[in-house]
């Protein structure tokens, strides 16, 4: 716990001039505000105003038709988080912290996604009778221009020795100043796709963890433009090469008992029925998560079958096609949700997931049997008598699926869900209407 005056004592200390403060969007993107020194003090007690109609942004800086907060509304505000407050090494005399947004009153704003997150923390922990940690592995790739086009920054091979060579000016830049900046990583790889890589996290306790993933959004972009490349989190930059993914680790912990473990498992995954509810809340809930983990026109051209990103609602042990993979059994206990990628609000995810698990903890919820085939090679009829159905093939379909879903609307309140969903059928809209080039040039010529 770090007090105002920690915060306060530091800016001192250590010369600091400038204070972003932070929070994410429904979309994902980060929106801030740089303060000078002299105002953080009234900042962290009365917070910085905002007009609440900013987040029913879209991602083209424009609002969604019929928004629920007009230039009328009035503001929230947002109050950065001592915790969270970190220098930011790669820039001069300025410092970072992230906001919990509230209302006029100083209650907890109904559309802030980080303090959803926190109420069903507490909520979890109640019901679960432990702490839920998490880690989150992103997969992303630097690119470079070249002739105005964007292209891999380099030609690195899967899990190879050059790959991390030739990246490593970059990594090894990332994750000192991840660590300068209160985040421990645990290990890098050179990816799939040439250019990708993937530097694994930590776990930590959930909001720790997921504040992190904000962390390496923001350190990844700012690096790499520092370093003269793009750093990209898109889920599918290129037709040809490997999609990049997001898979979010859970764990649950009561101190140092893991309550997702059970070594007398009848299934034989030595997972605890605890475990067993809570993804198969995952998994009932599994079609409209995806319209919160992956949230983008371009994440539903990742997960295709073959491409060892998930395109069925399934789970298996050591299995990569499925949505839930249950890590292999001499691990400690855990799970993995294969179904997010970096263009989602990791706030808005985690709470989704926490949501889904709760309720399949209180309807004890069971996932079947693990599947031990590649999803991506059954056909319609085995999928069918397996009772394993498809992850939505679009955006769309998932907001479509979201539309329905009563129980996570409800708990992850109905504001932020209704003004979430509004903001992504505009993202389509805009997309899905718009004729472009290659479309043009095809049509054009055939017909
Ligand atoms: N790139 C794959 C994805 O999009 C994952 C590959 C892996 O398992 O590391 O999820
Ligand atoms: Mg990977
Ligand atoms: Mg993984």
């Amino acid at each position: 716990m770090t007090t105002r005056e920690q915060v306060l004592e530091r800016i001192e200390k250590e010369g600091i001039e400038y204070i972003r403060i932070e929070f994410l969007d429904y979309t994902g993107v980060t929106r801030a505000r740089t303060i000078k020194k002299s105002s953080i003090k009234s900042a962290m007690e009365d917070g910085v105003n905002f007009s609440a109609a900013i987040m029913d942004f879209t991602m083209f800086d424009t609002y969604v038709p019929n928004p629920l907060y007009g230039p009328n509304d009035g503001d929230f505000f947002a109050i950065p988080d001592p915790d969270t407050f970190v220098v930011l090494p790669h820039r001069r005399n300025t410092a970072r912290m992230f906001c919990d947004l509230v209302d006029e009153n100083g209650n907890p704003w109904e559309g802030c996604p980080r303090g959803v997150l926190k109420k069903l923390l507490k909520e979890a922990e109640e019901v679960l009778g432990g702490k839920l940690f998490m880690v989150y592995e992103q997969e992303a790739y630097l690119l470079k221009e070249e002739n105005g086009n964007l292209v891999p920054a380099d030609s690195s091979a899967c899990f190879s020795s050059d790959g991390l060579d030739i990246q490593e000016a970059f990594t090894q830049k990332f994750i000192e100043t991840m660590a300068k900046m209160g985040v421990e990583t645990e290990q890098m790889s050179s990816e799939f796709g040439p250019g990708q890589v993937e530097i694994n996290l930590k776990y930590d306790e959930c909001l720790k963890a997921t504040d992190d993933q904000v962390t390496f959004k923001q350190l990844f972009k700012h690096l790499a433009r520092d370093m003269g490349m793009v750093g990209t989190l898109a889920p599918k930059p290129f037709n040809h090469l490997a999609g990049s993914g997001l898979h979010i680790h859970i764990s649950l912990f009561d101190g140092a008992k893991n309550l997702f473990k059970d070594l007398n498992d009848e299934r034989g995954l030595a997972l605890s029925e605890k475990a067993y509810h809570f993804m198969g809340g995952i998994l009932h809930h599994g079609k409209s998560l995806a319209a919160i983990g992956a949230p983008t026109m371009n994440s539903y051209k990742r997960m295709v079958p073959g491409s060892w990103a998930p395109a069925h609602v399934c789970y298996g042990a050591g299995n990569r096609s499925v949505l839930v993979r249950v890590l292999e059994p001499r691990r400690e206990r855990r799970f993995e949700y294969r179904g997010a990628d970096g263009t989602c609000n990791p706030y808005l995810l985690s709470a989704a997931l926490i949501a889904a698990g709760l309720h399949g903890i209180q309807q004890r919820m069971d996932p079947g049997a693990p599947l031990e085939k590649d999803a991506g090679s059954l056909s319609e009829q085995e999928l069918e008598a397996l009772g394993i159905e498809w992850i939505p093939r679009n955006l769309k379909e998932a907001l479509d699926h979201l539309s329905k879903d009563t129980v996570l609307a409800d708990r992850i309140g109905r504001p932020i869900w209704q003004e979430f969903i509004k903001v992504k059928e505009e993202e389509w809209n805009k997309h899905f209407y718009r004729v472009d080039e290659w479309e043009r040039k095809l049509y054009a010529e055939l017909f």
